[in-house]
Order: C-alpha cells, then sequence, then structure tokens
C-alpha cells in the first residue's frame, strides 16, 4: 500500500527474492513525493524539493544500482528583508552578519548557554547566537511550523549543519545529487516487476484488498489505518504556487529561504538548476507551509509531546500485527530523510525474508 520510496524499495527486495507484489497507490502517480513532473523540459519536484545525500554507503550503492546521480550540491541562500546570507550556518553566514573573518572571531560571538536546551528556541541560540536566530531561524521555523520557537522540540534545528569553515554545502553527507533523469526514474526501475494499480485507495476497500496477499506493506498514514480511534495525529502541509518564466536564470540558485515573517512563503525552488539545466525557459515554485486538517496531504509530523503520545498507542497497536509491515514517513509519523526511509525498508526487507 503506497508507492513511496518506503513501499518501492521493500517491493524491490521482494521481487528481487522471488516474491510477488501487488502496489496499490492511491495517487495516479507512482512516487509519492518524490515523483516529478516535466515542464518546459525542466524536472519539475512536484511535492517540494527533493535533495538525496547520505552518508550510509548500502544505500548510495543501492540507489546507484538503478539510476546514476549527478554533481548536485545544495547550497541554498537565505534572504531575509532582501539581506543574502549563505546557508548552512557556515563562516560566510558569520562573516556577512557580523563583519568578522576568522573562526576564533565566530566562535566568540556566540552567546554562552549552558545545560541542556529544552526547545527549539534555545537549541538554536545555543547553536549560533540570538542575532543569526532572530533572522534566520525564527521567522522561517515560526512560519514552517505555524507554532513558536519554544514549542517546538530541539532536534528540528539540530538537522542543520553549524560549521567554523567557508562551506556553503547544507549537508554534511559523503554522498549528494539528484537522480539523472530524475526520481522517477529511480521509482520506474524499483517497481519494474511488480503489478501497481493506480487510483485505488486501500482504506476503502481494506478487506478485500488485505485478503489479496499473506503480507501488507501499508506505508499511509498509521491513525487512518486504524480509523482515527485514538484520534488523528498533526500534520504540517505545504502549498505550491509554481509558474513557467520567460527568462533563462531566475535567481541564481536552486533554493532561497525567505527567512522574516512577513513574506508568506518559506522558500522558492527554482527547479532547473538541480539538474543545471540551460533551457530557454525557467519554473518556480513558491512554497507556503499551511495548517493541515483531515483530508489534506500530509507532509511533515509534528513530533511534540501530544502527537508523539498518540502516535505511540497507534505504534502498540501496530507491534501486535502479524501479517502488516508498517513503514516510512507517515505510516511511523517520523521526520525521515529519503536515505534513512531507504535503510528502513532494506532492513524491513531483510528481516522479512530472513523470517521466512
Ligand atoms: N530552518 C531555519 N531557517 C532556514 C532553514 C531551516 O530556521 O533557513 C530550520 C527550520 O526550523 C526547519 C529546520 O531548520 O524546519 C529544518 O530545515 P530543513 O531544511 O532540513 O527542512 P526540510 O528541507 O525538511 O523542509
Amino acid at each position: 500500500m503506497g508507492s513511496g520510496l518506503f513501499g518501492a524499495v521493500f517491493a524491490q527486495q521482494m521481487t528481487e527474492n522471488g516474491k510477488s507484489c501487488l502496489i496499490i497507490e492511491k495517487r495516479d502517480h507512482l512516487g509519492g513525493n518524490i515523483y516529478c513532473k516535466e515542464i518546459e523540459g525542466i524536472t519539475v519536484h512536484e511535492y517540494g524539493a527533493h535533495i538525496f545525500h547520505t552518508s550510509d554507503k548500502k544505500v548510495w550503492n543501492y540507489v546507484n544500482q538503478f539510476v546514476e546521480f549527478n554533481q548536485y550540491i545544495n547550497s541554498p541562500i537565505a534572504n531575509y528583508y532582501g539581506e543574502i546570507y549563505n546557508l548552512p550556518f557556515n563562516m560566510n553566514t558569520f562573516s556577512k552578519m557580523w563583519g568578522i573573518k576568522t573562526p576564533a572571531e565566530a566562535k566568540a560571538k556566540r552567546a554562552q548557554i549552558t545545560g541542556e536546551p529544552r526547545n527549539l528556541e534555545e537549541q538554536a541560540i545555543s547553536l549560533v547566537g540570538q542575532d543569526i536566530y532572530q533572522k534566520l531561524i525564527k521567522g522561517y521555523t515560526e512560519k514552517q511550523w505555524g507554532r513558536d520557537c519554544k514549542e517546538l522540540p530541539a532536534f528540528i534545528i539540530k538537522r542543520l549543519p553549524v560549521r567554523y569553515t567557508y562551506d556553503n554545502n547544507y549537508f554534511n553527507d559523503r554522498y549528494q545529487g539528484i537522480p539523472e533523469g530524475g526520481y522517477n526514474v529511480l521509482i520506474e526501475q524499483l517497481l519494474e516487476s511488480c503489478d501497481v494499480r493506480l487510483n485505488v485507495d486501500f482504506l476503502q476497500d481494506k478487506e478485500q484488498l488485505s485478503s489479496l496477499a499473506d503480507k501488507i506493506v501499508y506505508t499511509g498514514t498509521i491513525d487512518s489505518y486504524y480509523n482515527y480511534e485514538y484520534g488523528a495525529l498533526e500534520y504540517r502541509s505545504v502549498r505550491f504556487e509554481s509558474e513557467i518564466l520567460d527568462e533563462q536564470n531566475h535567481q541564481g540558485v536552486a533554493v532561497v529561504n525567505y527567512t522574516d515573517r512577513e513574506t508568506p512563503y518559506t522558500r522558492v525552488i527554482e527547479h532547473k538548476h538541480f539538474e543545471f539545466g540551460t533551457q530557454p525557459k525557467t519554473v518556480v515554485t513558491k512554497e507556503y507551509s499551511a495548517d493541515w486538517k483531515l483530508g489534506d496531504e500530509p507532509y511533515y509530523p509534528v513530533n511534540d509531546e501530544k502527537n508523539q503520545k498518540i502516535y505511540a498507542q497507534y505504534a502498540s497497536l501496530a507491534e501486535k500485527e502479524q501479517n502488516v509491515i508498517f513503514g516510512g514517513r507517515l505510516a511511523e509519523y517520523k521526520y525521515y530523510d529519503m536515505d534513512k526511509v531507504i535503510a528502513s525498508a532494506l532492513d524491513a526487507a531483510q528481516k522479512e525474508l530472513a523470517d521466512k
């Protein structure tokens, strides 16, 4: 159930080992949120930018069996009321923000907070100090999550590197890139030996569809599987506004984060830069973070205390299932990166094959 990365990787492992798999997909296309659409010869990330990065050699070798990756390195910039800063937080950011030159000067600027940060605000200030927090984190984060930084878990901001070198690579990982030809190539390769039914909502026909298989891999929202019996888990959603512009290069970089509170969108993606495109036109997408209500597309799990408690109840039901495997961002209610989802699908598949 579901043809995103978890489902597709799991299915690939099964078909490689002689099992037969049927993919049930609610949408009219495969790939979950890594699905891309070609517009004006440009690969457009329909459900938000996906940049593949990993330090896990096993995962890197695995995906490279199916598709080649280009040399894209994510180096987004931040626009704060028209002031431009490099991301992630590094010596380029510090020198522009504070007029300093050396790592020692940058370190001396940092606020001294002792003790374990209790929330995202304390974590951010302890990592980069007050003024970077105010200009590059607070507004963006509050737009993105629709909550005060004091009410968000510290781990969210720990995803971002802080470096005392002049290095604008957003990720610390050993391997990085975008699949040549887009993510659809990867998904199609993974699902090459599977039967696929698009436009079928598994939950509408759960009993009948479940009876078709010895084992179900469910990658939708876990609360919907259990008919919301402990209440609905909350998500953040994203609304995308894309336009084709009659110019070759609009913003000079794939990702610009708008970190002030007033700009209504969080970031603008210019898709062609993911693949060094030279097409005469360009496609740009504004991302608006949105409240989520039942029926909307879920993107980011809100891993605060309240939701984690609800999730724990569903997880204990899931553990008791004999024939259902729950995996991926929605079924595990986890802010997973792509490489971590692949690793977890490979593990789940290995476990399943070992049990036989
Ligand atoms: N973040 C920020 N300013 C930025 C970029 C990110 O404050 O310019 C914070 C924000 O809280 C965000 C988190 O860092 O939710 C993680 O950002 P990342 O880019 O990893 O988010 P994703 O790409 O998953 O949306």
